[in-house]
């Protein structure tokens, strides 16, 4: 046969499919490629013998997402396509996808074959299936998609991928003609489209549809036929209704078939994501590698979060005795410098260790090893009635209870979401840390074991761990007792690891920051202003207390220091809140308290970490020695009168870290549970279940001891 034909064949893909690898392979060529976007900035075309009688002029296209252009590469691919019917026109088109993407790709190749010109589907990158666990059904897939597919790698085994695609080059040149795959006209409104059809028999309906929605058309059309399409621009509220409804059925037609053909399954891929999932999640060294990560976070906070919080204690300080100073003397100064001031602080100090915490939570959600987490832990929070994302509140609630209760907002059951709202306030949050510190200071010796632990230090652990157990066993009877049914089944969606941005983090810490600021911060500062009240007010007139001291010392000789602190301690006695103390004192002497402690319990019922500062207030006037200054020098010479021995003894600190460990005194946390239930019932439920567990755990501690 002397007869020669010359057809045309177009490469066309996403960016970083392999159409210019493709491209050299079929022409002999050698075109640059690169694995960044705009290499292929224009087309280039080269020879390429299909057979002994046909040759193809081949042309590697940019590479483009979708033919709505946005940008001049896909206006270059648009532009081939809409002159399809004039000679120098693609006779076949090869849609070069890539199998990790194919989803992506076959939008593309959806909007091709919907032009009407015969195309084939080139699946590069063959030789990464294996290592992502992809598996196709090629038979099925070119049945769903009545095509000729291929399935090759062009840069593993190029010969025996560039034989095939000449084939279906050809058998697609030779079966006469092309169908469109969507039909998306039908789906959408037949009776739009018909009429579209009517203005211009001779395009496909699809190409009339691109001239109008691209504005972009064929260089042979006539000015006539061009003015009758652009009357239906006008309607440009269909226009845009249409476009959309078009992408969703696209979309939908490829899950479909894809769900059929295709299959992605992580559990069998060998990559470097697949190694490091593997490791993550690992039964073992998932869990190290996780409490690793968790000390890292928590030696970090405790860290850098000292310097700030000594810092803003500081100023606050500062600011209350500064203002007490220069105000006139009367109930407004003593309002902002005693309840404001110190109420805001109460607020701030929190916000470094918040900050930290939800910086490293952002970060590691970011980076996607969040997610590997999740997974990792949802097998055993299930047991407990959680679910994996539990993790992030509880981990959360070591630096304060009120921002890990609204994370748990991402817990898609109730069921579980509420559980977990219940249980975190067990976690040991911020504000328990001075009251531990100072007993744990007083009552366990400063020493040494097997030569590295430090006595002090393991105690403070120890109490992490009995929040944690805690929390873990109130969930597992809640989980027994709830009568909610649940709905949520698990589905983590496991990201790929990337960088994290950190803008992302930034807005993140900040939006976290604020929504404990305006959250919880206004009852904070409400309760720091009730407080304020009552421990500064009391039945009887303040002017009679100062007498009183007054008349008692005048025979001593005191310093005018000792002098005002035994007013305040006085006064505080006389507080309303000293009477509640006083009054609750029988109900609390089984536990081993006095009514100076009831006085700090019931102060810190609203946030724990008053506790320290009403006992000093309190302890004051209690020893002669001016020495001694220091609130846990102070605690420390404190005497039981009944035993005459030291009242804050191993049972009585026992009991109180126990006291501390379980009770709700967080009436900011009550609050927020209120809000995120939407009901009393459960801050209630919380509040006296912790309440009870409190007083009979301290009470065995201290009974048991003593
Ligand atoms: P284009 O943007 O579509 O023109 O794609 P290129 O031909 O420039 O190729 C993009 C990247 O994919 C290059 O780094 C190629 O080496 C690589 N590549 C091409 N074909 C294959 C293949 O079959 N397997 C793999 N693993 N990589 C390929
Ligand atoms: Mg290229």
């Amino acid at each position: 046969m002397s007869y020669k034909k010359t057809i045309n064949v177009a490469l066309i893909g996403n960016p970083n499919t392999g159409k210019t690898s493709l491209f050299n392979e079929l022409t002999g060529l050698n075109q640059k490629v690169g694995n960044y976007p705009g290499v292929t900035v224009d087309k280039k075309e080269g020879h390429s013998k299909l057979q002994s009688n046909l040759k193809a002029i081949i042309t590697d296209l940019p590479g483009t997402y979708s033919i709505n252009p946005t940008s001049l590469d896909e206006t270059i691919v648009l532009k081939t396509l809409l002159n399809s019917k004039s000679e120098k026109t693609p006779d076949v088109i090869v849609v070069v996808a890539d199998v990790e993407n194919l989803k992506r790709n076959l939008l593309l190749f959806s909007q091709i074959k919907d032009l009407e010109i015969p195309t084939i589907l080139a699946i590069n990158m063959a030789d990464q299936m294996k290592r992502k666990g992809i598996t196709i059904d090629l038979k099925l897939l070119k049945k769903e998609l009545s095509n000729e597919v291929v399935l090759l790698s062009v840069r593993k085994d190029p010969d025996q991928g560039i034989k095939e695609v000449k084939k279906a080059i050809i058998k697609t040149y030779n079966s006469a003609k092309a169908f469109p795959l969507c039909n998306v006209n039908n789906r959408i409104d037949p009776a739009y489209f018909d009429r579209l059809k009517e203005i211009n028999p001779k395009y496909s309906i699809y190409e009339l549809w691109l001239m109008i929605t691209q504005n972009s058309f064929p260089d042979k059309i006539s000015e006539d036929e061009k003015k009758a399409l652009l009357t239906f621009k006008n309607d440009s509220k269909n226009l845009k209704k249409y476009q959309h409804k078009e992408t969703i059925y696209r979309y939908q037609k490829i899950n479909e078939i894809l769900k059929k053909t295709y299959l992605a399954d992580r559990s069998k891929a060998t990559d470097l994501r697949a190694k490091l999932d593997k490791v993550f999640t690992h039964k073992i060294f998932g869990y190290i590698l996780f409490f690793t990560v968790l000390l890292l976070i928590f030696q970090s906070i405790f860290d850098w979060a000292s310097l700030p919080m000594d810092l803003i204690d500081t100023v606050f300080a500062n600011l209350s005795s500064y203002v007490n100073k220069t105000m006139p003397a009367g109930v407004l100064n003593n309002l902002i410098s005693e309840g404001i001031i110190p109420g805001i602080g109460g607020i701030i100090i929190f916000i470094p260790q918040i900050a930290i915490l939800f910086l490293f939570i952002s970060l590691l959600e970011e980076t996607g090893y969040m997610s590997r987490v999740v997974f990792l832990m949802d097998k055993i929070m299930r047991r407990f009635g959680m679910s994996g994302k539990s993790v992030i509140p509880l981990i959360s609630g070591t630096a304060c209870a009120i921002p890990a209760v609204m994370a748990t907002r991402n817990i898609s059951g109730w069921k579980e979401r509420l559980i977990t709202i219940l249980v975190t306030p067990f976690t040991t949050c911020s504000a328990r840390l001075p009251v531990y510190a100072i007993i744990i200071a007083l009552i366990i010796p400063d020493k040494k074991i097997f030569g590295i632990f430090n006595l002090q230090g393991l105690t403070l652990l120890s109490l992490y761990i009995l929040g944690f157990i805690t929390a873990i066993i109130a969930a597992i009877i809640l989980h027994k007792t709830l009568k909610i049914k649940n709905t949520s089944f698990f589905v983590v969606e496991m990201p790929d690891y990337k960088l994290p941005s950190l803008k992302n983090v930034f807005f993140d810490v900040i939006e976290k920051t604020k929504a404990f600021v305006f959250g919880a911060g206004k009852i904070i500062l409400s309760i720091s202003i009730v407080l304020w009240f009552l421990a500064s007010n009391g039945p009887q007139a303040y002017t009679d207390v100062e007498k009183n001291i007054i008349e008692k010392t005048v025979s001593q000789e005191i310093t005018e220091v000792k002098l005002n602190q035994m007013i305040a301690s006085a006064k505080l006695e006389n507080s309303y809140i000293g009477i509640m103390g006083k009054s609750i004192e029988p109900l609390i002497k089984p536990l081993g308290y006095d009514w100076k402690i009831g006085i700090a319990l019931i102060s810190s019922f609203a946030a724990r970490e008053v506790f320290v500062g009403t006992l000093a207030t309190i302890y004051s006037v209690e020893s002669d020695d001016d020495d001694i200054t220091t609130i846990k020098q102070r605690m420390a010479s404190e005497v039981n009168p009944e035993t005459n021995t030291k009242r804050f003894n191993f049972p009585v600190g026992m009991s109180l870290l126990v006291f501390y460990a379980f009770a709700m005194q967080c009436m900011a946390t009550l609050a927020i549970v209120k809000r995120e239930t939407k009901s009393w019932k459960w801050p209630l439920i919380q509040f006296v279940g912790m309440g009870v567990l409190a007083y009979i755990c301290s009470f065995v501690v201290f009974q048991t001891l003593s």
